[in-house]
């Protein structure tokens, strides 16, 4: 299959980077975010192919507060929401912020998933590397468990993403990246219960996956909300 049929096949609904940002803010300005009441914070893999969509959220929100490990794990934890949980400007006696979540994966224009090219190198080279990395360990079939001093985050995402993979099961590159989707949201989540006074605060939740194609970055919108005086509403981008 080619790319643009494995494209379809997996993912209903893409957008360039440029129009997924611009339409979550179309959607969320009447809700009342704009760029000069919110704060936007990030959950986005450190890799360089990836960070093309921040200089898009910074056009269209101002700087975003990072919270990002490798693959866009939100480690940040309580202190960092915290931190940014009190940046944001106050107004009509609220502060708002808006929370992207999205990890990343490339498709070849072969269709091949995780295999991307980079600049000035000829072999073939892998997306997400370090969600890549973890999936070989699996189908190996021996996965370090301990953690690595020397390579922290690396360790917490075997950690965190062994607790939604059943036993003994080894997810292909793409499960994998959603199953790394739904524990970046989800533990985005869980801290924001703790951290987030809704008396206080709105924010928006924009979840989706990056797709790295042959001539471009791409996103699919996955669950997408705000809560807005303490109450949940569904986005819908599709
Ligand atoms: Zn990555």
């Amino acid at each position: 299959m080619k790319y643009e049929e494995v494209l379809k096949k997996y993912f209903d609904k893409v957008y360039t980077e440029v129009e997924f940002v611009k339409k979550t803010y179309q959607v969320l300005e009447p809700l009342g975010f704009n760029d000069e009441n919110t704060i936007a914070g990030k959950c986005i893999c450190r890799d360089e192919i990836s960070q093309s969509i921040r200089s898009v959220i910074k056009h269209m929100w101002g700087e975003a507060f990072n919270f990002s490990s490798l693959a866009g794990m939100f480690f940040a934890g309580k202190t960092g929401l915290a931190a940014a949980m009190h940046h944001s400007p106050i107004s009509g006696g609220k502060e708002q912020y808006v929370f992207y979540a999205l990890p990343h994966i490339a498709i070849n224009k072969e269709g091949r998933i995780g295999v991307c090219r980079r600049e000035g190198r000829e072999e073939e080279s892998t997306a997400c590397g370090a969600l890549n990395a973890f999936q070989k360990e699996m189908a190996s079939g021996k996965v370090n468990l301990t953690m690595d001093n020397e390579d922290v985050e690396q360790s917490l995402i075997r950690m965190r993403l062994l607790r939604e993979i059943p036993y003994g099961h080894v997810p292909d590159l793409l499960e994998l990246t959603r199953t790394a989707l739904k524990a970046i949201q989800s533990d985005l989540e869980t801290t924001i219960s703790k951290v987030v006074d809704t008396n206080k605060s709105n924010y928006a939740i924009i979840s989706g996956i990056q797709i790295h194609g042959p001539s471009g970055n791409y996103v699919w919108p996955s669950e997408c909300y705000t809560v807005v005086n303490g109450k949940r509403e569904t986005l819908n981008l599709k």
